[in-house]
């Protein structure tokens, strides 16, 4: 049954790297960030805009190019998280974080279910080289959320001050 998930999991990484989810233009204006890889020369920059008062990540977009590991990651972070929560969003960051450096630890079910697709990415925790190629896109998404937090928080502020 272990090769049967394997199995899975690859089809969904090769999956998500033939079609991946969000790609496309980054529109002007919305929080971006910039993140490379260079062992591996993936590139990924990606965007989120915020809706409902800085709360909710409304939109994801990114622009990268590189492995079939990186694509594939960025694409599952951006079907899992668009609609989420900002707060929901750095949770599964870091569980995914904990994934990739678990060396390939056998996943719980709820562990498994809270990552959804992500969880395809157990296996390549293995390989120390394509860590990095995994966690790339989640690195873009941590830190442009926190600039659409931040920008969302100094826009009340401004609003409140001008009250
Ligand atoms: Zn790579």
């Amino acid at each position: 049954m272990v090769g049967g998930m394997e199995q899975l999991y690859s089809e969904v990484i090769l999956d998500h790297s033939r079609n991946p989810h969000g790609r496309g233009e980054v529109p002007a204006g919305v929080a971006q960030s910039h993140q490379m890889n260079p062992i591996c020369g993936d590139e990924v920059t990606l965007g989120v805009r915020l809706g409902q008062g800085g709360t909710v990540i409304e939109d994801i977009s990114w622009q990268g190019q590189g492995c079939s590991i990186s694509l594939a990651s960025t694409s599952v972070l951006t079907q899992e998280l668009t609609g989420s929560t900002v707060d929901a969003a750095r949770t599964a960051q870091k569980r995914f974080v904990e994934l990739m450096h678990s060396r390939g630890a056998e996943l719980d079910f709820s562990a498994a279910e809270e990552l959804g697709d992500a969880a395809a990415f157990s296996g390549t925790a293995k390989f120390p080289a394509r860590i990095k190629c995994a966690l790339l896109g989640w690195m873009a998404l941590l830190d442009a959320v926190n600039m659409a937090v931040e920008a969302s928080e100094s826009d009340t502020r401004a609003q409140s001050a001008q009250q």
